[in-house]
């Protein structure tokens, strides 16, 4: 900043830093989906995706360095969480990857999602901050809208209950991905401390404050959740709050015990939310081939480095 004084600079350098983050790499899958391998001042490396379609691009952010819970079918839980990101830190990756979009795309940013590395409502406060600072209006936000945002959760009650009395006018995701409690325990086991009942009050306590539907991520597996019962348990699930439903593709992470279900089934799934009337979605995946894809954040190119 030339055009203040040098003795001012230096009165500012004595009392602020500034810590931008680095893009320390980027890779671009062959469908236009690029990765980002996002540096931070201590070191710590996080992920941040841009997902292009025809008209928009999604950027999928990072709200933790690591992840501490236990989601048996995601690449993240198997990096210890070291830290929250703070609200800059997970700004800085919105701003990099609308210029991204901009310079590859010839369009800004439109949607944000909440889905990369960490649980979002585990880092309330910064999350909350970023989302404000994006949705202010120019020059001190961002100024996009929040019905453009949405924020994902493996389902903590009382915080979702938190970030509804927020009024920040966001979605909300939660990751279902079993409506039968045993089920959704072993492949997500920090969920024992959550029953489905106390989630579904907060996900009730959500709508009747913001008047918002919430999505509900669900992965179908081969023999882990792909019988009638579980198609009922999640129809049952559904009935009980205003949701829609995104069937989420699997995206490998090495593990044999998780398959994706055949089509069949995901058919069956469909049919049988549709019978009650329930919005169903196929979520068809992106970036697969350079590890973007939902679950595959783990720094993985990082890693093998090392
Ligand atoms: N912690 C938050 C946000 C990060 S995960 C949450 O759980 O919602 C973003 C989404 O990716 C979640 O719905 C999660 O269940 C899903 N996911 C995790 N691993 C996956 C995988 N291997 N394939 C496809 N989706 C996955």
């Amino acid at each position: 900043m030339t055009s203040i004084s040098k003795e001012l600079r230096e009165e500012l350098s004595r009392h602020f830093v500034i810590q931008p983050i680095t893009l320390e790499e980027h890779q671009k899958s062959n469908d236009g989906t690029i990765k980002n391998a996002v540096k931070l001042f201590d070191g710590n490396v996080v992920e941040s995706v841009l997902i292009p379609t025809d008209s928009r691009t999604t950027a999928c952010v990072s709200s933790q360095v690591g992840c501490s819970l236990d989601c048996k079918f995601c690449a993240t839980s198997r990096l210890k969480r070291m830290r929250n990101l703070t609200a800059a830190e997970i700004v800085d990756q919105v701003s990099l990857i609308d210029q991204q979009s901009k310079r590859d795309f010839n369009h800004p940013l439109s949607n944000i999602v909440y889905m990369g590395m960490g649980e979002p409502l585990l880092n309330f406060n910064n999350v909350v901050d970023s989302v404000k600072k994006i949705t202010t209006p120019h020059p001190n936000g961002l100024g996009m809208s929040p019905r453009r945002i949405t924020v994902s959760t493996s389902g903590i009650p009382k915080m979702i209950e938190k970030l509804a009395d927020e009024n920040l006018r966001v979605g909300l995701a939660l990751s279902l991905h079993s409506a039968i409690e045993e089920k959704r325990n072993k492949i997500m086991p920090f969920s024992e401390k959550f029953p489905l009942e106390d989630i579904l009050d907060s996900l009730r306590y959500w709508y009747d404050k913001t008047g918002s539907r919430i999505t509900i991520e669900y992965i179908i597996w081969k023999d882990i959740n792909d019988t009638k019962e579980d198609m009922n348990a999640l129809v049952r699930f559904c009935q009980r709050v205003p949701v829609k439903v995104n069937l989420i593709e699997y995206n490998s992470i090495g593990d044999p015990e998780f398959q994706q279900a055949p089509p069949e089934i995901t058919d069956a799934y469909i049919a049988a939310l549709e019978r009650h009337n329930i919005i169903v979605n196929v979520r068809r995946s992106r970036g697969k081939d350079i590890d973007a894809a939902c679950g595959q954040l783990a720094n993985k190119n990082k890693l093998t480095v090392n």
